[in-house]
């Protein structure tokens, strides 16, 4: 039986430190800061907002919520971030992606500061971190090395295959992942045979976007998969090619009408050593590193 690895409660401990960091900080009067700039009305990215700024509200974060209306210009947002720069109690801005189609997203994200830069976007960040040297990553790669190095799975020595080659999650974890001395393979769409690939791999991060793409025979037997898609689905019978035979998700299946799913088909779980499930993995760690970035980026700041 493969071990569960529980973002729940990898996540919560991060939270609980960095709440503790967060009020030593209040003693000496520093209180870290962060900003989220939302535009428009994408319902996922409001909830993922609002949900990012009530975590700030439980570990002691400042947070100013920002909205913006759906025809908000690159000028406009410019300008935004400018002033963001420039405002000495926040330490952390973070532009809720995707942006509306009129908006330059890259001279967006590249006109934030990189020292306030918790996404850890910034070609400074991606460029430092690649040097290995101390910057703001990216949340959900910091989540992954988190999920492992918490949960005592070696990394040092293994071999670390990435499927993923984004900026925000692939490239990143394999960066981090070779500085935790794994030997990384990175995979994209034109990889040939890459199941010959994945079955190499001691650690397996999932990183494609396409529900269940990993399937059992792409893994070796006792692997750890970190499975950090999130994909939702709705078709009956793309949700029983998953989750046929297991009540629980079914009776939610019938209430909801969908469910989320990784990127790594649940049967595949049966053949690993250990995994993060969908929902309750990854996901969660992305945000616990969000506000560990901000605390960061905070002291970094004032060169503590
Ligand atoms: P992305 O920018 O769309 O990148 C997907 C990557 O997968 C690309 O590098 C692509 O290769 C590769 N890929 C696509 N089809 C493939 C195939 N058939 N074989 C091999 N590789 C293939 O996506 P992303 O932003 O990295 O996100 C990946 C997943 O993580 C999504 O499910 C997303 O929802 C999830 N995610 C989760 C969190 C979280 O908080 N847990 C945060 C961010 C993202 P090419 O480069 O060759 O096109």
């Amino acid at each position: 039986m493969a071990r569960i690895l529980d973002g729940v409660t990898i996540a919560a401990a991060i939270k609980q430190e960095v709440a503790e960091e967060v009020l030593a900080l209040g003693a000496v009067g520093i209180r870290p800061g962060l900003a989220a700039v939302l535009v428009g009305n994408v319902a996922a990215s409001e909830i993922y907002v609002r949900n990012k700024v009530r975590i700030c509200g439980e570990v002691g974060i400042y947070s100013d919520l920002i909205k913006l209306p759906e025809t908000a210009t690159t000028a406009e947002l410019l300008e935004l971030v400018a002033s963001l720069n420039a405002r000495d109690e926040i330490d952390g801005i973070l532009v809720q992606l995707p942006l509306p189609a009129q908006v330059d997203v890259k001279t967006v994200l590249d006109s934030i500061l990189a020292a306030k830069d918790v996404d850890g976007l910034h070609p400074v960040n991606a460029g430092l971190l690649q040097a290995g040297r101390t910057a703001l990553a990216p949340c959900t790669p910091a989540g992954v090395i988190e999920i492992l190095r918490r949960s005592e799975i070696p990394m040092a020595g293994q071999h670390a295959v990435v499927v993923g080659r984004s900026d925000l999650v692939g490239k990143p974890a394999a960066m981090l992942l070779l500085h935790q001395n794994a030997t990384v393979t990175i995979c994209h769409s034109k990889t040939h045979d890459l199941s010959a690939i994945t079955r190499q791999a001691d650690i397996l991060v999932a990183a494609i976007g396409r529900a269940g793409f990993i399937t059992p025979d792409m893994v070796k037997p006792g692997a750890t998969i970190i499975d950090v898609g999130i994909n939702r689905i709705s078709d009956p019978a793309e949700f029983a090619r998953f989750f046929a035979g297991n009540a629980k998700r079914e009776a939610a299946f019938a209430k909801n009408g969908s469910t989320l799913v990784g990127d790594v088909d649940p049967k595949a779980f049966e053949v690993a050593g250990a995994y993060t499930p969908v929902p309750g993995g990854v996901g969660l760690l992305t945000t616990a590193m969000l506000m560990a970035n901000t605390v960061r980026a905070a002291k970094m700041r004032r060169g503590l």
